[in-house]
């Protein structure tokens, strides 16, 4: 599609965020696809709302009701449906240490910066996450900095969401000082995908203000297929990886997305491209109403095996699944090594 000027990085980010479509048939308009055929699923809006900012929408192939972006933010009807062991708190997550804080692996935080996203992804583990019980408040950031200033075994701090790039650059710029100085803590990671659906948020400001953090920054992006990554977007990213900071990518296997050998090859070139490397590739978390983007274990191994054949090691993600209350992520044993 030809970006209107959704793609122009110079357009303000927030203004991206408040014209972003929120409802299904403006979407279907937009893409040039009839919404009658699909009206029925339109009400999955009501188990979580739809949010799509226009610079993702021009990469989705006009008049394609099976594109595989398009197929990522549109409701459905299948989100109703009832499966076992799909839950809504499939990480255990609902019992955070503080309001704001998730202290679930030794070394490391997570800090819930914002409770929104500027996308709402259909199989998000975070879907019914309760983010008004986690929202801290001004006394309860006090409290989370406190927390991590008080426990010299985390030396990394994890910024997540929602998404934390949600929060405006001074915002960030102030939380980065009171980080910086808790003497313990060596890096700084941020986990978004606000600059695949808008890249203007990758602003210069805040890449300089990272790249003179004395904490290592690093950048963890959200991509699921090539198609997200396109030249403005590219071109942003090398910027930043020039600028000294980190760019990894993890992204979910799903089901008429990215469930295809090719479609893996062609992200990791990508992202190679455009100065990020590949890192894990979850299998999807069990939430309730995404049932119909799993991926059985078989077939994913089997689809990695297909990977470390055609790629270098080095752009063959990790295929791991999250398991609430384990120490670390769970890597699928494939029984191969990358060449
Ligand atoms: S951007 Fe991340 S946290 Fe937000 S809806 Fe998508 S997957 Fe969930």
């Amino acid at each position: 599609m030809i970006p209107l000027n959704g793609g122009d990085l110079h357009i303000n980010w927030q203004k991206e965020l408040a014209r972003a479509f929120t409802a299904p048939d403006a979407l279907l308009d937009y893409l040039g696809i009839d919404p009658e055929p699909w009206r029925p699923g339109f009400g999955a809006r009501r188990l979580f709302p739809m949010r799509v900012p226009r610079p993702f929408a021009d990469k989705m192939r006009p008049g394609d009701i099976h594109d595989p972006l398009l197929r990522q933010v549109l409701p459905l009807g299948e989100e109703f449906a009832e499966v076992p062991g799909f839950v809504t708190d499939p990480l255990d997550e609902h019992d955070s240490a503080l309001p704001g804080l998730l202290h679930k692996y030794r070394s490391r935080v997570l800090l819930v910066l914002r409770g929104g996203c500027a996308v709402n992804c259909r199989y998000c583990f975070r879907r019914h996450f309760p983010y008004a019980d986690n929202s801290p408040g001004r006394e309860g950031w006090r409290e989370a900095l406190d927390y991590i200033a008080a426990h010299p075994e985390i030396n990394e701090v994890i910024l997540s969401g929602g998404d934390p790039l949600m929060a405006k650059d001074e915002q960030l710029a102030t939380l980065f000082d009171a980080l910086e100085a808790i003497p313990h803590l060596r890096r700084l990671r941020i986990h978004s995908r606000l600059p695949v659906v808008i890249p203007a948020r990758l602003t210069a400001a805040l890449r300089a203000r990272l790249a003179r953090s004395r904490l290592q920054a690093v950048l963890v992006l959200h991509v699921n297929h090539a198609h997200e990554v396109d030249d403005i977007l590219a071109d942003a990213l090398q910027d930043w990886r020039r600028a000294g900071i980190t760019l990894l990518n993890q992204s979910v296997l799903l089901a008429g997305v990215n469930d295809d050998a090719d479609r893996l090859c062609r992200l990791s070139e990508r992202l190679f491209e455009a100065g990020v490397l590949p890192y894990y590739l979850h299998q999807l978390d069990q939430v309730q109403g995404a049932a119909h983007f799993a991926v059985d274990d078989a077939r994913a191994t089997a689809l990695m095996a297909q990977l470390l054949a055609r790629l270098p090691g080095f752009l063959v993600p990790r295929l791991v699944r999250e398991i609430g209350g384990e120490l670390s992520k769970t890597p699928l044993d494939l029984g191969l090594e990358p060449c």
